[in-house]
């Protein structure tokens, strides 16, 4: 791979970013700069390829739910994750409430949106709220081969004062036995307002990847940190459900599997080959890194990189 090429492909698309808008519904996430685009490929052999903003901090947001569901399959059967999430796509938005009430016997339709990931912390089988926060961020901190990783406060806030519609989920799902009438709603939502704080850079993301993309093991020290199993069904759902409610349009232009978050980035595992780690907070009108999609596409086109 050449770092060129890629430089090339950052500097080509980033005219896309008019067309996006920074998240504004956390008012924290508003005061991110828009025209900030990174992007950071990382292979088995370590080798890391980055340009431009690679090395910007931003908020995590969605992508923290690849984490969050792999630890609640680490803590769970499947037959009892798949009695409270499944995983299918959806055709409406990542905070929307009404899949919850028509389908699926009030499940959340798949673990990475909003529904989806709140529920499976409720699955989590540490004792206390602040034992979850902890066992999440120390995961990520592990994935990410970045002991330095934190979350930021100012964005938790924003995030903990404005939640009313991620309220509005969880407790509709208590409501209907999703959520066990014990949990502590509140909590629970302190605990997921958190994760999504956590701070990251596209190079964290390329570290997090490629233990997917690699199966659950680090490449470099060989440990594994959970199963293929467990890894296989993480990155099936991630090519299915990641995107948002544009999934389906990505696995055909990009074809590798992702998740992105309305912060701006997009987390990409390219299964045996590479992790991709990408930001830029513009984003369209599904909450995805617009500029960053198409960097994606490119880079997917022209490395020939699809799964399908
Ligand atoms: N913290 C965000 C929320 O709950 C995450 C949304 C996202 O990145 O998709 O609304």
């Amino acid at each position: 791979m050449d770092k060129n090429i890629l430089e090339d492909i950052l500097q080509n698309n980033r005219k896309y970013i008019k067309l996006g808008e920074v998240a504004t519904y956390i008012p924290q996430l508003a005061k991110a700069n828009k025209e900030d685009l990174g992007l950071c490929i990382k292979d088995m052999n370590g080798d890391m390829y980055a340009c431009g903003d690679y090395e910007k901090k931003f908020t995590i947001q969605s992508m923290s739910k690849v984490i969050t569901f792999t630890s609640c399959l680490l803590d769970n059967s499947i037959e009892d994750v798949k009695k409270t999430v499944s995983f299918e796509p959806t055709s409406t938005a990542f905070n929307a409430i009404v899949d919850l009430e028509i389908k699926n016997r009030h499940r959340p339709l798949n673990p990475f949106i909003n529904a989806g990931a709140i529920a499976c912390i409720s699955m989590l089988k540490e004792n206390t709220y602040q034992e979850k926060f902890d066992r999440i961020i120390n995961f990520i901190k592990l994935l990410s081969l970045n002991e330095n990783i934190d979350y930021d406060e100012e964005v938790y806030e924003s995030e903990r004062k404005t939640g009313s519609r991620n309220r509005a989920l969880a407790y509709y799902m208590q409501s209907t036995g999703i959520i066990d009438k014990d949990v502590d709603i509140e909590k629970l939502l302190e605990v997921y307002f958190k994760i999504c704080s956590i701070k990251v850079n596209c190079i964290d993301l390329s570290n997090i990847a490629l233990i997917y993309a690699n199966n659950g093991v680090n490449p470099f020290t060989k440990e594994r940190y959970f199963s293929k199993e467990v890894s296989k069904i993480v990155v099936a759902t991630m090519a299915l459900c990641g995107m948002y409610d544009e999934s389906g349009e990505i696995a055909v232009t990009v074809g590798i599997p992702s998740k992105s978050g309305v912060s701006g980035g997009i987390l990409s595992v390219l299964p045996s080959k590479m992790g991709i780690g990408i930001y830029g907070p513009a984003l369209n009108d599904k909450g995805t890194s617009v500029a960053g999609l198409k960097i994606l596409e490119s880079v997917s086109e022209k490395f020939d990189l699809s799964i399908y």
